[in-house]
């Protein structure tokens, strides 16, 4: 079904942070697959734990205990001091398992008819639990009726949680991305994030952190919520944590990794035997080398590119993001970035209309971002210069 607006290329393999298009012409990746490929393509260890796991087994049901599905689940809670996981095979359905969790909760506690506080902006995934909680109406209105249940609050804003708090009685939780990906590249201000975490423990709401695209090394430390400083009672990802195969994870810590029992949940695929397998080569390949410390200097690296190039620095109105989630806010017309930087051999994002998003894997060397960095200056740089041409 014709559900994506492709772009005129087809990639037959990729190495590092380089594509290779069927022509055989390189590109520097700087979308990762939309924060999936952290450690780049074709990874050795992620490469060689998932053939090796094809040889031996590839899946049983979850009727039965699966041995790389409990080693990536201690990995995941001994870096992240959660408790339980329950695994799927993307961010929309860690999402689920989140809501899921939520509204099982709020039962346990007497509330009939939970409700989950969700931000302008967020973006969670295209099932219709995570659809709902999603803030843009544009991708929710030709699915309506949204599923109920979800509380919208601007970001940013503890007054406007205080206010809800006063008036609804019915909330359990609290869902956000910590950087907002989708949204416009926009991390959430740590301040805000602390006092949440304080309402939370007082109201006894869980602070639940969708970090499908902000975490595994992404933002500088292996989940965002670490370099934050704010701990979430409830952490989603994916994306990253498969680098590649599909899969995603649900994790919780204390009251709310008790609420989910057998029967609740679960998925054929989740968590098995080849998908847990690389995810158990990303942690530790993500662990071993602490790969989330190359985050910032490559930023720095990208953005030092970026600026010594651009020859109209007023186009750009905000530089935002953390770590390896680069957004580079335009007040120019950007319909043609993404297209122009192709042919250039680059690859770039545009999300929330008018922001480039930048996504490089953690193992780009600080030569390619500066490339990078400078190669999208010049393709700003020639469409701005036609734009003042033509008026
Ligand atoms: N949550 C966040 C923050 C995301 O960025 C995305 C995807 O972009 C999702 C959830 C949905 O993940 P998936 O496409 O794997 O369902």
């Amino acid at each position: 079904m014709p559900t994506y607006g492709r772009l005129p290329v087809a990639f037959q393999r990729g190495d590092g942070a380089y594509l290779y298009d069927n022509q055989e012409r390189r590109y520097i990746d700087g979308v990762s697959g939309i924060a999936v490929t952290n450690l780049g393509h074709t990874h050795a260890a992620v490469t060689e734990a998932v053939c090796e796991q094809m040889h031996t087994l590839a899946h049983t049901s979850n009727l039965y205990r699966i041995a790389p599905q409990e080693m990536l689940a201690t990995l995941l809670t001994s870096a992240t001091g959660m408790e339980q996981v329950f695994f799927c095979n993307s961010g929309a359905e860690g999402n689920e398992a989140a809501i899921k969790l939520a509204r099982c909760y709020g039962h346990e506690r007497g509330i009939d008819i939970p409700h989950i506080i969700v931000l302008e902006g967020a973006f969670h995934g295209r099932t219709m639990g995570a659809l709902a909680a999603t803030g843009n109406p544009k991708i929710q209105q030709a699915f309506e009726p949204m599923l109920s249940g979800f509380v919208r609050a601007p970001r940013d804003d503890i007054a406007a949680i205080h206010a809800i708090a006063d008036l609804n009685p019915n909330v359990v939780a609290i869902l956000l991305e910590p950087v907002q990906g989708e949204g416009g590249v926009r991390q959430l201000n740590s301040d805000y994030l602390m006092q949440l975490r304080a309402l939370c423990d007082q109201l006894g709401w869980l602070l639940m952190f969708d970090e499908v695209q902000s975490g595994n090394g992404r933002c500088g430390a292996l989940y965002a919520f670490q370099r934050l400083g704010v701990i979430p009672d409830v952490l989603v990802t994916a994306k990253g944590l498969g680098n590649g195969i599909p899969i995603g994870a649900c994790m919780a810590r204390g009251a709310a990794a008790q609420v989910l029992g057998p029967g609740d949940h679960g998925t054929t695929y989740g968590g098995n035997f080849i998908a847990c397998s690389a995810g158990t080569a990303v942690i530790t390949t993500l662990v071993k080398d602490r790969l989330w410390e190359r985050a910032d200097p490559i930023r720095e690296a990208l953005l030092a590119g970026f600026h010594r190039t651009l020859k109209y620095p007023d186009v750009v109105s905000e530089i935002r993001g953390l770590g390896l989630m680069i957004g580079i806010e335009l007040n120019m017309p950007c319909d043609q970035i993404v297209t122009t930087a192709l042919a250039e051999g680059l690859l770039v994002n545009m999300t929330a209309g008018n922001t480039v998003r930048l996504l490089p894997p953690l193992i780009m060397s600080l030569a390619d971002a500066q490339l990078l960095g400078s190669g999208v200056a010049e393709v700003i740089n020639t469409l701005y210069s036609d734009i003042e041409v033509a008026s």
